[in-house]
């Protein structure tokens, strides 16, 4: 009867924020390959949810239903208003924001920090979401990222890959100088036979959130999430890091909570989410970037931000 959930009983949520929309507009480009790529390379029927506004819902449902007839396979989808999903998360935006963002850009800061809400904005059906950008595409099969789900240590919350651009080392300037030894903002060495999970020891490159883990009944029932939340705590973080240039959303959060309560992240390998803008390359970072961006995992997911071109072959 619930068509989507797997063998063992997983149900296979995707997310994905599709807002501010305009004809020709290069999201729909990219969110109408990513419908076409998933349903081409999943081997598990899934379960779509698009946060929408009310222009652009009627072009993802276009997109959609298109993409499933010429495709013959099939995905179940429902649509969230972005106002609706707005209000649920007020308090969470409000104080991210405080301490992220530049002010006065309330509306992009919805976007940018619902992922911390979507566990209110979900049904309680769902326990497990994976919530994903639009500019990505999956080179194999979606349920090897849903599989991680399983290897997750019983505390974390959520799963993340690591940001591979030195954009951390950037903006940890002031902190790593006041710290000599710190790891955090140094780079990883990501090859083949490195274990995600010793956290930070040799360097923490901080995370990417264009692909986002969440165990939404863990993160639903953690006090310690709540407590993480409240404006006190952010403050208390963002002070200890002298953090006051981020601007990534809430990747920024999970980058900082992944420091300080590595407990909470599950940190996928990089395969799944290799990042492929090289924006720091050519500003600053030309002599070590590459060892911020290398990755010898098996690419499962290319993540084409900063508007690069994802090659598909
Ligand atoms: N997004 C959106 N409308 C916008 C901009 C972004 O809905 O006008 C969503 C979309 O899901 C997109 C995500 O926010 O994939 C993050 O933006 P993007 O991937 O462009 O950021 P980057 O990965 O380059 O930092
Ligand atoms: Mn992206």
């Amino acid at each position: 009867q619930v068509a989507y959930l797997s063998k063992n009983g997983e149900d296979k949520n995707v997310w994905m924020i599709f807002t501010k929309v305009y004809r020709g507009s290069l999201l729909k480009y990219k969110f109408t390959n990513l419908i076409a790529n998933l349903l081409n390379v999943s081997s598990v029927p899934l379960m779509l949810n698009v946060i929408v506004d009310n222009s652009s819902r009627g072009i993802a449902e276009k997109i959609i239903v298109e993409q499933i007839r010429t495709s013959n396979r099939n995905m179940t989808y429902s649509f969230y208003n972005i106002d609706y999903c707005a209000k649920i998360v007020n308090d969470i935006v409000e104080v991210m924001s405080h301490f992220f963002s530049k002010p006065g850009s309330y509306y992009s800061d919805v976007l940018f920090y619902i992922s911390l809400g979507l566990h209110r904005i979900a049904p309680k059906s769902q326990k497990h979401a994976i919530l994903m950008d639009c500019d990505v595409f999956f080179k194999r099969d979606i349920s090897l990222l849903f599989d991680e789900f399983q290897r997750f240590k019983d505390t974390a919350l959520f799963g993340l890959a690591p940001e591979l651009s030195p954009v951390y080392r950037h903006v940890l300037k002031l902190y790593r100088s006041k710290h000599n030894n710190t790891t955090f903002g140094n780079y990883y060495h990501w090859n083949a036979t490195s274990d995600p999970n010793i956290p930070h020891s040799r360097g923490f490159q901080g995370y990417n959130s264009g692909i986002l883990l969440l165990k939404l009944d863990a993160i639903r029932s953690s006090e310690e999430f709540k407590f993480l939340l409240k404006k006190s705590a952010v403050q208390t973080l963002t002070e200890r890091y002298n953090f006051k240039q981020g601007h990534l959303g809430d990747q920024d959060f999970y980058t900082l909570i992944g420091n300080e309560y590595p407990h909470l992240i599950q940190t996928l390998n990089c395969g799944f989410n290799k990042q492929l803008c090289t924006w720091w390359k050519e500003n600053g970072y030309s002599n070590i970037f590459d060892n911020y961006a290398r990755c010898d995992h098996k690419i499962v997911v290319l993540h084409g931000n900063c508007n690069s071109k994802i090659p598909k072959s």
